[in-house]
């Protein structure tokens, strides 16, 4: 059986999903309900920023292997599995908005036939949503609808995004049927990573603990590098000293201004969110939270202390997006700092290598000068703030930058630069968790 792949939500996870199965030779229908959006990747242009995107999307839709629609219909009559990736924001009440992906199961629903279907979770979601999808697509669906839920969390990582889609650690689908885990297996055959096959909810719940945890984990190396800056200890020789210990490992103990972007802060809330509606207490990742909040202000206070006031100082600012590699800034650390600085009367130049745009649309120009690259950023500033460690600042002409500063104080919230080479340079440099 040849399984044709449809894809609802064509964001960071539904295309770069889309682009990659089409690349691992599946024919790929992507939906979604921003017209504009299918309108920019009818044209052969792509709606969001991610290395390598570009080109697999083109090479796929010239072989026609990739095409979209706005039409959900058409997507559940030409696929075999169809994958829900919209998004999942966090709601009101601190957990995760389900509106979009509930709509989508609706949608799927009345458009179902006898021909058996794989309906699959890709969004995140709170565990126990695929047993409500479930009951949602039955009640809608026609009766002789033959399908099966699955929940397949993704694990992608923006900026790595293709890599981490074709090259994943590991393959996770929840399920309920032989048949299910029959074309699931066949699906990613071609992608060489381990398979763990489970239920439904340990799927889901594998998503929120993965994602809980990692946050615990840079929040845990942001509350040492607080105790590093008091003590005279050097986070990044603790964190050296640490990450050797098979146990704890390297990855994700670098300090800096805390976790950002769509998936941990909100995974986060949600995932607390859960646990109190079960009944379990997990204040461990209150803390978690307060301490990524935390970091932010930290990192004010710290520009803010170097500077003497902030008032008509002029911060330049370099980088908007949560991580490299990226054009998105849903709950970037740079919104927060920005705003921060603002209100204590600096007057802030901002540039990012892609993401301004879309900062543009929630600090809008006047707010902040935006300007088209570091070293107008740089000239004349009393201080510069580094929050996004994107390559091109740690290629920086820095002689340059010290020139035409009015002040050659760089404070570093992500300790790209070696403190001894920036002070011979005759920089006042401020980082992370050290002296
Ligand atoms: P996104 O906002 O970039 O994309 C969601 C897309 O769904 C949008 O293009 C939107 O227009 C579309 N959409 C909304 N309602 C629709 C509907 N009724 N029909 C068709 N399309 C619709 O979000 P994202 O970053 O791609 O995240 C999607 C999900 O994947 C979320 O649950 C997120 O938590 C999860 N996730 C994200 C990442 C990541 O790095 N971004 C990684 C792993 C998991």
């Amino acid at each position: 059986m040849k399984i044709n792949i449809g894809i609802i939500g064509c964001g960071y996870v539904g295309l770069v999903t889309a682009a990659c199965f089409a690349e691992r030779g599946y024919k790929v229908l992507g939906v979604d309900s921003d017209a504009g959006k299918i309108k920019t990747l009818l044209s052969g242009h792509l709606p969001i920023y991610e290395p390598g995107l570009a080109e697999l999307v083109k090479r796929n839709q010239s072989r026609k292997r990739l095409v979209f629609s706005t039409d959900i219909g058409q997507a559940v009559r030409f696929a075999d599995v169809i994958f829900i990736a919209v998004g999942t924001p966090l709601g009101d009440n601190g957990g995760a908005d389900l509106s979009q992906v509930k709509r989508v199961a609706r949608e799927v629903a009345k458009n179902l036939s006898s021909r058996y279907k794989i309906i699959a979770e890709k969004s995140t979601v709170p565990v126990g949503t695929a047993e409500q999808l479930k009951t949602t697509i039955r009640k809608y669906a026609p009766a002789r609808a033959e399908f099966d839920v699955i929940s397949n969390p993704e694990f992608l990582q923006e900026g790595r995004a293709i890599k981490t889609t074709l090259y994943p650690d590991r393959i996770v689908v929840g399920l309920e049927t032989k048949r299910a885990e029959g074309v699931m297996r066949k699906l990613y055959a071609s992608f060489k990573a381990p398979i763990l096959i489970t239920d439904l909810e340990s799927a889901e719940l594998i998503k929120h603990a993965a994602n809980s945890f990692l946050a615990m984990k840079i929040s845990y190396i942001n509350a040492i590098a607080q105790i590093c800056e008091k003590s005279g200890a050097d986070v990044r020789k603790v964190a050296y000293g640490i990450g050797l210990d098979k146990r704890i490992g390297r990855e994700f103990l670098r300090a800096g201004i805390g976790y950002g972007g769509f998936c941990l802060p909100k995974d986060v809330s949600a995932f607390v969110h859960i646990a109190e509606k079960l009944g379990c207490k997990f204040d461990l990742l209150k803390a978690v939270q307060s301490i990524n909040r935390d970091q932010r202000q930290h990192f004010i206070r710290k520009i803010e202390k170097a500077c003497g006031s902030v008032k008509h100082k002029k911060i330049a600012v370099l980088g908007l997006s949560f991580k490299p590699d990226t054009d998105d800034i849903r709950e970037s650390p740079a919104f927060d700092i920005i705003r921060g600085l603002i209100r204590k009367g600096a007057i802030v130049a901002a540039y990012d290598p892609k993401a301004i745009n879309n900062m543009k649309k929630i600090l809008p120009a006047g707010k902040v000068h935006y300007v088209g690259n570091s070293y107008q950023a740089a000239s004349g500033a009393d201080c510069l703030a580094i929050i996004t460690e994107w390559d091109e600042f740690k290629n920086l002409d820095l002689k340059r930058i010290k020139r035409i500063m009015k002040t050659p104080l760089v404070v570093d919230g992500r300790n790209m630069f070696d403190p001894q080479m920036m002070e011979k340079q005759g920089f006042n440099y401020l980082g992370i968790g050290f002296k």
